[in-house]
């Protein structure tokens, strides 16, 4: 949910905490898998082969003990039949030393029976050795044939047992670890089919929800008077400023359509940039998207750039047009070019010479008309067309005439407006900012909402010359009087009158005639003297004339 969410996340949490902690009790389902394994290793394998190995071994050692015995049962009968040789020989040695007493005794026939019972004692001795031997024999052919046989085959047998035990503890071994890995590889399968779940769409929808904020488009920039000039949002549309828009409109409108076919060709290189980002996001190019976005923003800027001067000539062309209306119905605008002037020249337009060391200017490649860089946009759409050097001649007398009348008489080409007012005074503020500035366009075509300045009268009445020039500005009918408000710190330190009464209070004079209109107003005539009652920074020192005037 970020930081900071602005609601509390509730129970709804993000889908990608979720699935991780999926993941986190997946590996704890895991690590339960291996203790348990453990376990039953102790328990079902690691056991039982101690207790197997035990028990083997005394059998293994009872098969031994038994192969000793046997051994000395065996060596015991040959122990006998060794016995029995030894009775043999000693019957055999008494036969021959009672054969050799019978040989040479007095008394023949004693010794002669002695030895004939002693042979006959041999015989008996030699028979039951002959005897032994037999026994021994089939003895030794037991323990060689019958009884080791047997214990090897019991050895074997065991030995048999063993591994087949072995392999049984072996095989529980295997099958528990099986099936621990099938239960973990189970908890990792779920695991894998938990996170496709985890949308990347609701992942972000869930952290909008919980970070909406209110927000609030800043309101659209509306005109500011000047503390010091009272004016109205009103474009001026006397015809000396109607020129100037039109020569603004010249070069703004031929402008629309190359850079709406600028603005084209470039938004379609910004779509094949974000088609060629879809194609590496679903791995279809092998490019790197880093460097593909860096070019996207790059394209998007020029974009931007060109749309914004687009949109400047379309609103300047628009706010324009809705003043001096279409353009078509006006003359021929001249074909300025840019001009040095080597030889001294006078301005067609304000009359004035163009000075300075390299005296740049513009002249009409058709009729001649020359003027100052700051005239250009000020000279009509009046070109006769193509003159000849002896009309441009005459053309040249003509124009120098009338630019000194003009300055002699700034209302001769019918706009009265008082000196102030010169539309000189609009017309620069405006061509300081032609170049590029779509602002001042804009702020044309918002139109002020009503305030208090605009409603009361008080502020801005009494000073007001009114001079009806509605003939000239037949599309501004409904305007208001402009307000001509001069500094009232200068009207006021300007024209205050001596003090002729010895009054402390301050005097001033009346600059212009002003006609009452509503109740509370007075009618007052120029050079009426009144006493400030008040001092005041700004306006309203107006009000304060009055109620003075009243008293
Ligand atoms: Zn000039
Ligand atoms: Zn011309």
């Amino acid at each position: 949910m970020g930081d900071n969410p602005a609601l509390t996340p509730g129970s709804l949490e993000a889908a990608s905490l979720t699935t991780w902690t999926t993941q986190l009790s997946t590996l704890e389902a895991r690590a339960n898998e291996h203790g348990k394994f453990a376990q039953d290793l102790l328990s079902q394998v690691s056991t039982p082969l101690e207790y197997n190995m035990r028990k083997l071994d005394e059998l293994r050692k009872s098969h031994a003990d038994y192969q000793t015995k046997l051994v000395k049962e065996r060596d015991s009968s040959y122990g006998d039949l060794k016995k029995l040789k030894g009775k043999y020989d000693t019957a055999c040695q008494e036969v021959e030393n009672r054969r050799k007493k019978a040989e040479s005794s007095f008394e023949k026939s004693k010794a002669q029976s002695s030895y004939n019972q002693q042979l006959m004692e041999m015989n008996n001795i030699k028979n039951t050795y002959l005897i032994g031997i037999n026994v021994t024999n089939k003895l030794k052919e037991c323990y060689y044939h019958e009884y080791v046989p047997e214990l090897l085959d019991s050895l074997q047998d065991l030995n048999e047992t063993r591994v087949s035990k072995l392999n049984n503890i072996w095989l529980i071994a295997a099958t528990l670890e099986a099936n621990t890995l099938k239960r973990s590889s189970d908890h990792i399968a779920h695991l894998s089919a938990e996170i496709p779940r985890n949308i990347p769409a609701l992942d972000s929808n869930m952290f909008v929800q919980h970070n909406a904020v209110q927000w609030q488009e800043p309101s659209n920039l509306v005109f500011e008077p000047s503390p010091v000039w009272l004016d109205s949002d009103n474009m001026m549309t006397d015809e000396t400023s109607k020129i100037f828009l039109r020569n603004i409109l010249q070069k703004s409108k031929p402008m629309i359509n190359q850079l709406k076919a600028d603005v084209t060709t470039k938004r379609r290189e910004l779509e094949n940039v974000k088609k060629l980002r879809q194609n590496i996001r679903e791995g279809k190019d092998r490019r790197d998207e880093v460097d593909c976005v860096r070019s996207q923003f790059a394209v998007q800027e020029e974009v931007h750039a060109i749309d914004r001067k687009r949109l400047t000539a379309e609103v300047e062309t628009s706010t324009i047009l809705a003043v001096v209306g279409d353009l078509s119905m006006y003359g021929k605008s001249h074909t300025f070019k840019s001009e040095t002037f080597k030889i001294p020249t006078n301005c067609d337009l304000c009359g004035d010479r163009i000075w300075g060391l390299s005296a740049k200017g513009f002249i009409c490649t058709d009729c001649g008309f020359t003027c100052h860089s700051k005239c250009q946009m000020k000279v009509p759409a009046d070109c006769p067309g193509e003159q000849t050097k002896d009309e441009k001649k005459k053309l040249k007398a003509e124009r120098q005439a009338a630019a000194s009348a003009a300055v002699e008489a700034p209302a001769s080409n019918g706009v009265s407006s008082p000196p102030p007012l010169t539309r000189q005074d609009t017309m620069n503020s405006l061509s300081s900012g032609y170049a590029a500035s779509a602002t001042r366009s804009l702020s044309g075509t918002v139109p002020r909402a009503m305030t208090q300045d605009d409603t009361t009268p008080t502020t801005s009445s009494p000073l007001t010359s009114a001079p009806s020039n509605a003939s000239s500005t037949p599309i501004g009918t409904a305007r208001r009087n402009r307000i001509v408000a001069p500094p009232p710190a200068a009207y006021v330190s300007g024209s205050s009158a001596p003090a002729s009464n010895g009054d402390s209070q301050p005097k001033a004079k009346m600059l212009y005639p002003y006609e009452a209109r509503e109740a509370g107003e007075v009618t007052l005539s120029e050079g009426t003297e009144v006493k400030i009652l008040e001092p005041d920074g700004k306006t309203n020192i107006l009000d304060r004339l009055l109620d003075a005037n009243n008293l």
